[in-house]
């Protein structure tokens, strides 16, 4: 349930009434809005019900929350949040783009690819170091030694970075050179993971599993944000159906969904959802129009060489063109790039 306080409530009041759910072994989240101040409960339902917070000094109700996720649902926050990312902002009034390769491969393709995704406008750089691969035999990724790649093309852009980490054993690791740590589709629902990334303080961008519903995407991140961390970044890649014709399916009515559903921040990856490089760029432009806060989309400078989806990447001069595109079309759509 939710606490919420009165306007112009004192500090001493939030803290009597967070003080009295740690002594029934409860939670407590505090949200400080531009308006409201709400302290989220939880824990044994019977036991917080006991306490009597309406008599309470500066309390001014309290609501239960109805969604089966709590702290990441806009019940609890009204105003969307805004996740920082070094100087860049996801859920604010910018549409912002991650731009880089699948896979990190050597310093020259990772620098390279940076600075085209920097001087054409990406606010973010990608790259995987670690990759989740269908076959055992496929390129699985550079590793630690990508990550030191990764850390080199920032230095040289000051473009942050965000990267996926696949397994607990790596997040200390991952989240030592990483800005964002990329939680991919396949471990969505590894929930000891989300707990892992849940612990620590760079932000996690978080895609939407391949058979996942909305509601099972938003629990997920329920256990990122309970674990402390509340920069989260959900990512929709598509989901499986039927269609063959395509990768995966775009389900772009998951972006004004999650919109009237949760505060967080939600980008599409258009790259993951098609696997055709054709298709990157009037579904990039679908993201933009349908309210996403931001894309991610895979480029490389020669994409027939590259060691994992190629097929589906852009070169850098289609990533350019791409980008000035959105940035003519952004103010249409009362956004900024
Ligand atoms: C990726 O973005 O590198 C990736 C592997 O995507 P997904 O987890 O969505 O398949
Ligand atoms: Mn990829």
């Amino acid at each position: 349930m939710m606490i919420v306080m009165r306007d112009g409530s004192s500090d001493e009041q939030v803290q009597t009434v967070i003080d009295k759910l740690h002594e029934v072994g409860a939670e407590a989240h505090l949200s400080r809005g531009e308006f409201k101040t709400i302290i989220g409960a939880i824990g044994d339902r019977e036991r917080i019900s006991l306490i009597p917070f309406e008599a309470m000094d500066g309390v001014d109700s309290v609501v239960p929350i109805m969604k089966p996720y709590k702290l990441v649902s806009r019940e609890f926050r009204q105003e969307f949040s805004v996740v920082k990312v070094g100087p860049t902002e996801f859920g604010g009034e910018s549409f912002v783009v991650i731009a880089g390769p699948c896979a990190v491969e050597s310093e020259e393709q990772m620098v390279a690819t940076a600075k085209a995704a920097r001087d054409a406008g990406a606010g973010m750089l990608r790259g995987g170091a670690f990759k989740p691969r269908t076959s055992p035999y496929s390129f699985q990724g550079m590793g630690e030694e990508g990550l030191k790649l990764l850390a080199l093309a920032r230095e040289e852009t000051g473009l942050p970075v965000v990267t996926e980490v696949v397994d607990v054993r790596h997040v200390d690791l991952v989240a030592s050179y990483a800005d964002m740590l990329q939680i991919g589709a396949r471990n969505m629902q590894n929930f000891l993971l989300l707990a892992e990334v849940g612990m620590q303080e760079k932000p996690v961008m978080l895609k939407r599993g391949l058979s996942n519903t909305i509601e099972e995407m938003l629990m997920a991140a329920e256990y990122v944000v309970r674990g402390g961390n509340a920069g989260v970044i959900l990512c929709e890649r598509g989901i499986r159906t039927f269609e063959t014709a395509t990768r995966n399916t775009l389900d772009l009515s998951c972006v004004p969904l999650v919109k009237e559903l949760s505060h967080l921040p939600i980008i599409v990856d258009p790259s993951h959802a098609t696997g055709k490089h054709e298709l990157i760029a009037p579904l990039s432009k679908g993201a933009l129009a349908v309210g996403a806060d931001g894309i991610m989309i895979e480029i490389h400078p020669d994409p027939r060489a590259a060691l994992c989806d190629g097929p589906q990447s852009l070169t850098l001069e289609e990533y350019a063109l791409l980008m000035d595109e959105l940035r003519s079309l952004a103010p249409a759509l009362g956004r900024k790039m």
